[in-house]
């Protein structure tokens, strides 16, 4: 199998190449990208070679390039040089990039017969009409690495389609699940960095902690499965063991669980339709003992509400929701605005909007122009938030 990583100095990046080195199989490596991280993909050129590395960053190339001399690999960079990355041949692509910045090169790598193995949710959040279309006329291969959505692939194998009557998927409630409102004003990047359950990238931790990040697969449910927003649900589940459920018409439930690593639901990617032999760490539910559940709170987490009210607005709303937050979790991390800024930056952006009623992305630059906008309209929010903080 040839694969290609997009993202591949990531955490979603090493997973894979973590399996990767475990799984025994013969595999190549096509292109791999980043966004910076010149030394990652170096380390990882001269550990699994690679026919093309992109780094996103123009300003990284030449130091890429010179690294990189005489290997026989090629580099390119920016934009372009990652399109070139999604449309180098390959079997296999793994779309690991985080943000919206994953929404082209991950549209261009799906191509006919090749198996695209999504964890960048973002990009079916910003255009997920487009790219399921593009997956259905390509014929593309589309497989959730997203833990909840691996959970729900497999169990909707259960049973007919039409006996679906409800998908759940679980939140961990990340690091404070049990803080007051005033408590959360509080909190800190390095706090909100520390996930309970998950190693990630800082985008989707603090994701995790707002509770954006199951709004967010929540519209990524609703592409990848063609389900309306009222068969889907959030339930909070604090030891992030039981992933998704599946509850059909007779009654049944079918619920996917695992332990907590995300190279699981990658090596299910990777293996299916078989299942990969590797060193996976395995359930012992006598030793964790107990599994709680709970309702979320959307007072206290207004970002799953935002995201719901997105997803059943539909059209562009979605897309400004996402853009809003990426800036929001930016300035966050910046230490530039306070935690509940997030979603409140986020919502005055989705109101400014909700007169326009801008409809569903058609096209790769209409879904950027919508994302631009949305992006200006949360960067002129964050002096007044950023006030607000101090
Ligand atoms: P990381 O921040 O760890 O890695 C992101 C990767 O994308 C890095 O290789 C980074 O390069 C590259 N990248 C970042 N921004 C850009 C850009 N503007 N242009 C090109 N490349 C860019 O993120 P994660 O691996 O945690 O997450 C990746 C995606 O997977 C996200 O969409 C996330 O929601 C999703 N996901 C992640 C999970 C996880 O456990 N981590 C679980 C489920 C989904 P560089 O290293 O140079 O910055
Ligand atoms: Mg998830």
């Amino acid at each position: 199998m040839r694969i290609t990583v997009l993202g591949a100095t990531g955490s979603i990046g090493k997973s894979t190449f973590e399996l990767l080195r475990q799984s025994g199989r013969e595999f190549s490596v096509s292109a791999i990208t980043a966004k910076s991280d010149v030394n990652g993909l170096v380390a990882l050129v001269r550990e699994f070679k690679a026919k093309l590395v992109v780094v996103a960053d123009p300003e990284r190339h030449r130091e890429l390039r010179d690294a990189l001399a005489g290997t026989g690999t090629k580099t390119a960079s920016g934009s372009e040089g990652l399109l070139a990355a999604a449309e180098e041949p390959a079997d296999a692509v793994m779309a690991g990039i985080t943000g919206a910045a994953g929404l082209a090169p991950t549209l261009a790598a799906i191509q006919p017969g090749r198996r695209i193995v999504l964890a960048n949710k973002e990009c079916l959040v910003c255009a997920g009409d487009l790219f399921m279309r593009r997956v259905r006329q390509t014929g593309a291969t589309l497989l959730p690495a997203d833990s909840e959505h691996n959970a729900v692939f497999q169990a909707l194998a259960a049973g007919p389609r039409e006996a679906v009557e409800r998908v759940t998927l679980t939140a961990s409630g990340g690091p404070f699940r049990t803080f007051t409102r005033e408590q959360l004003e509080r909190v800190t990047p390095e706090e909100a960095l520390r996930h309970p359950t998950w190693s990630m990238g800082s985008k989707i931790t603090i994701d995790s902690a707002t509770l954006m990040n199951k709004g967010l697969e929540l519209i990524e449910a609703h592409h990848l499965f063609a389900l309306p927003a009222k068969q889907l649900d959030v339930l909070v589940h604090p030891q992030s063991i039981v992933h998704a459920l599946v509850t059909f018409r007779d009654g049944g439930v079918v619920a996917g669980l695992s332990v907590p690593d995300m190279q699981i639901p990658i090596a299910h990617c990777l293996g299916w339709p078989e299942r990969l032999a590797w060193q996976a760490p395995k359930l012992d539910l006598a030793q964790i003992g107990s599994l709680s559940f709970e309702a979320p709170d959307p007072v206290r987490f207004p970002s799953l509400r935002l995201a719901r009210a997105a997803l059943e607005a539909g059209g562009a709303t979605p897309t400004i929701l996402n853009a809003a937050n990426e800036v929001a979790v930016e300035a966050f991390l910046a230490g530039r605005i306070g935690f509940t800024g997030i979603p409140a930056i986020v919502e005055r952006v989705l109101e400014k909007a909700a007169a326009e009623r801008l409809g569903a992305p058609e096209t790769v630059n209409a879904a950027a122009a919508v994302d631009h906008i949305a992006r200006i309209r949360a960067r002129d929010l964050l002096l007044e938030f950023a006030a607000k903080a101090s």
